[in-house]
């Protein structure tokens, strides 16, 4: 489980993250809904250790406090991100980029099946593993990401806007395979902008507005919130 509790970024004297808590339990699938520039990916970065959160945050994953580790340190504690924009190494092959991520201690033993687990997930990579990963289309890259965060074998695997550019098609594929990494025991927790899909898996969800969290819910419910239909799901308002 992870519990984060009073959680703040701030840049200068903008505060992007206000005192956020929330909590991802393992087999479940959390969304974080907001619109641009609502926190979200300030949010994910400072999870995973690579934006400094303020005084006073704390992160716990399965009791183990991560708050002041360093990014790899988060890594090898169970957490993976998955970062806006992928941030795979386009000359990698994808072979390469995978094996990026069996750099961790807690899966080096488990390299060849977490590699098996990864290829059973996203057949399309096995086919590709000695092309250059810039080669690739945007969806087979945000499998390549995924994919090197999966083989560091992690208990939760955070992920910002994985959907974004891709076609519905490829979208529903993603998504379709974010069910599958719950099944195998591993929580989600994933920042959205396409609330109508990730709502869709989710288990439960939370809105975050500037920063703060403003709502939260199972996804059926939020999928019936009124408020949440008319800023997030593209239902017009009612005429009265
Ligand atoms: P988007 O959906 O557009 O990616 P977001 O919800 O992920 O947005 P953030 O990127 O976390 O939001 O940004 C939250 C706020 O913090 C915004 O007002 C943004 O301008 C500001 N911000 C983000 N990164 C920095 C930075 N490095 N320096 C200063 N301000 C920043």
């Amino acid at each position: 489980m992870l519990e984060i509790a009073d959680l703040s970024v701030s840049y200068g004297k903008h505060r992007a993250v206000d005192s956020v808590a929330l909590t991802v339990a393992q087999s479940e699938i959390v969304v974080i809904l907001g619109a641009n520039g609502s926190g979200k990916t300030s949010l994910l970065k400072a999870i995973g250790g690579i934006q400094p959160a303020a005084s006073g945050a704390r992160i716990m994953l399965a009791g183990a406090d991560l708050t002041k580790l360093r990014a790899h340190a988060i890594v090898e504690a169970g957490l993976a991100l998955v970062p806006e924009g992928r941030g795979i190494f386009g000359e990698l092959t994808v072979r390469e980029n995978l094996m990026l991520g069996a750099y961790a201690k807690r899966a080096r033993a488990g390299e060849a099946e977490n590699l098996d687990r990864v290829l059973t997930l996203f057949p399309r990579l096995g086919e590709r593993m000695a092309q250059a990963a810039r080669t690739m289309s945007g969806g087979e890259q945000q499998m390549v990401a995924i994919g090197r965060a999966l083989m560091s074998a992690p208990d939760i695997l955070l992920l910002d806007e994985p959907s974004l550019g891709l076609s519905p098609l490829m979208c529903g594929e993603l998504f379709g395979a974010l069910t599958h990494i719950r099944k195998a025991g591993i929580g989600v927790l994933l920042v959205e902008q396409n609330a109508k899909r990730s709502l869709a898996i989710a288990d439960r969800g939370y809105l975050l507005e500037n920063g703060r969290i403003v709502g939260q819910g199972t996804a059926a419910s939020l999928q019936n919130d009124p408020a949440v239909q008319r800023a997030y799901l593209g239902v017009a308002q009612s005429a009265v």
